[in-house]
């Protein structure tokens, strides 16, 4: 309670009436006193005077009248006279019986009287229970002391005066107290009631609500501190603004960037990471945060590159080759950063295939070329060395060239062709195509080549099977390719089946055999360019067939797959977009 503002303001003040209102109600009150006591003792020792002046021819011979003396004068004066001889009997009195008092030689004034020519004493009358002033002067008959006149007086309406001084003193401090206080609670409720504005304000501020301002009311501190408030809240929330929009930009930048982020503390502990890295190494942020890299990443090079950076405060970069399926190779960078550091991790997976594929490309198109290079060379040489005079044996070893340059021409054919689609320098006719056609077209193509091989070729088209959206010489192209190997790798007395059914809004063509089927290893790979199942079964293919057929179907929209059981069959499916009305 004394901790707030109003009773800070108002127990000073009290203080202060009370410490002077007490000061001053003390010295008026002994002020008083000591003047009324002053006039009472010299009002007192003066009828002490007149009263001994009175009872001087009293002496010597009529003292036995004193007593009817001191009674008189007592009830003129209306005070207590007394009247004592030397050796203290008392001869007066004016209210007592003189034979029954006792000897007052003791009593103080009477001592300071004789000694000094007067005495005054306060004290508490045994006789009449309450305090008396009694003052007391030396009685001279012709310059001889013969006694002591003594005045008395109660002091009993100097102290119910005093009684009433202090009273008031009281009561005013009392009234002057319960003003402060009511002054000090007025001027606290009108200092404070901006003060607790502004605490409820703060309150509201920090629970995020920046849209406040206090209604200036003063011009004074109070006024001065609610403007600065309004200018402080006013500059958080531009801040703050600034800041989330920043941050918004930030995050956007990490979010949509194609390279990994990782945040880490100084011990190593991520803090961050991106969608780009939770993609990449194939962990969501709630697992990766709060863990070590090396629990995120589990590859120790990487840690390695992370902890250098932490130690030597030195960027550092590395290849991380990440043992995952299909291997990952990550570039690395760690940046050191205030608290912790960064790693930017760039995916060069891609890249590494590409560069893979192409050194196989070319060691693939040596070797395919090599082949048939190598036959015409022996069978060239087979003729230079006389077998050209043989005629049956010139015209067969020339049928064998032809056959060999044959199979080099298929291999330039399709090699130029997917390197043109590749690069999209192909221009495709793409049109409405009823399926049936295409599929009975294609059929009709492959039919003697299935006869020949002893096969059942059916075909399983509805009827109402919408159009798809084709350059339909290139399809026909490809199905008649995917029916030629079906018909290639299936033993005679199989089956080949053609059939097409609605996917969504897509058409799916399947070509469906019961041959010796591709084995699950090389499943994955089937699509790539030059890869051949079974090179011993391959017979004679280029093994660009199939790369060929994926890329024409992907440039239309679509999407090709295999489904195969070794020694079972396959089932080789692509797609189409069903065309508009
Ligand atoms: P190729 O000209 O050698 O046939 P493809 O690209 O058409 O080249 O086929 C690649 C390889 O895929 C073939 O060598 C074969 O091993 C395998 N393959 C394709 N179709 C089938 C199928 N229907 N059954 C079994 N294996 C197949």
């Amino acid at each position: 309670m004394f901790r707030s503002i109003r009773w800070r303001i108002a127990i000073p003040f009290l203080l202060l009436i009370l410490a002077s209102t007490a000061g001053l109600g003390f010295y008026f009150s002994h002020f008083m006193r000591d003047h009324h006591m002053d006039n009472l003792r010299s009002q007192l020792t003066n009828e002490a005077r007149l009263v001994g002046d009175g009872s001087q021819p009293y002496f010597g011979g009529q003292e036995a009248e004193l007593d009817a003396l001191t009674e008189r004068l007592g009830q003129q004066i209306d005070a207590r006279i007394t009247i004592i001889a030397l050796d203290g009997t008392v001869l007066g009195d004016s209210e007592e019986d003189p034979a029954e008092m006792e000897s007052h030689a003791d009593r103080p004034e009477v001592i300071e009287a004789l000694a000094t020519g007067v005495g005054v004493n306060t004290r508490h009358s045994a006789t009449l229970g309450y305090d008396m002033m009694y003052a007391a002067t030396p009685i001279e008959l012709d310059g001889t002391v013969v006694g002591v006149t003594r005045v008395a007086l109660p002091l009993t309406d100097i102290n119910a005066a005093l009684a009433h001084i202090n009273r008031t003193i009281a009561l005013v401090a009392g009234v002057a107290t319960a003003v402060v206080i009511l002054l000090s609670l007025l001027i606290a409720s009108i200092t404070t009631r901006p003060i607790k504005e502004l605490t409820r304000l703060s309150g509201k501020i920090a629970q995020g609500e920046l849209d406040q301002r206090i209604e200036i009311a003063s011009g004074d501190e109070i006024g001065e501190l609610a403007r600065a408030f309004n200018q402080m809240s006013a500059k958080l929330k531009e801040t703050l603004h600034l800041m989330a929009t920043d941050r918004d930009r930030m995050t956007a930048i990490v979010n949509n960037m194609a390279d990994g982020v990782i945040m880490t503390d100084t011990e190593g502990r991520v803090t961050l990471v991106n969608p780009a890295t939770e993609r990449m190494l194939q962990i969501s942020q709630e697992e990766a945060i709060g863990r070590y890299l090396i629990e995120v990443m589990a590859e120790p090079e990487a840690d390695g590159l992370l902890k250098r950076c932490l130690d030597t405060g030195e960027p550092q970069l590395g290849m991380v080759e990440r043992a995952v399926a299909g291997k990952q190779f990550l570039w690395v960078m760690a940046t050191p950063l205030e608290g912790g550091s960064l790693l930017i991790i760039h995916d060069l997976t891609e890249l590494r295939k590409l560069e893979m594929m192409r050194r196989d490309f070319i060691s693939n198109i040596s070797h395919e070329l090599r082949t048939p290079l190598s036959s015409i060379k022996v069978l060239a040489e087979t003729l230079q060395e006389g077998g050209i005079e043989d005629a049956g044996v010139a015209s067969e070893f020339l049928q064998k060239i032809d056959a060999e340059v044959d199979k080099l021409s298929q291999l330039a054919v399709e090699l130029g062709e997917l390197s043109r689609i590749e690069s999209g320098e192909v221009a495709f006719d793409i049109k409405p195509c009823p399926v049936s056609q295409i599929a009975h077209q294609a059929s009709d193509r492959v039919r003697p080549l299935a006869e020949r091989a002893s096969l059942e070729l059916s075909l399983d088209i509805p009827p109402d099977i919408p159009s798809v959206l084709a350059d339909r010489e290139r399809i026909e192209q490809s199905l008649v390719n995917l029916l030629h190997n079906a018909i290639k790798f299936t033993p005679p007395s199989g089956r080949v089946g053609l059939s097409a059914e609605v996917h969504g809004d897509k058409v799916a063509i399947s070509v469906t055999d019961t041959g010796i089927g591709i084995p699950a290893d090389d499943l994955p790979r089937i699509f790539e360019r030059f890869y051949k199942a079974d090179k011993a079964r391959a017979g004679g293919g280029t093994g660009l067939g199939l790369a060929i057929a994926k890329h024409i179907v992907q440039s239309h929209g679509g999407d090709i797959w295999v489904e195969s059981t070794e020694g079972k069959g396959s089932t080789f499916t692509f797609t189409l977009p069903i065309a508009p009305f």
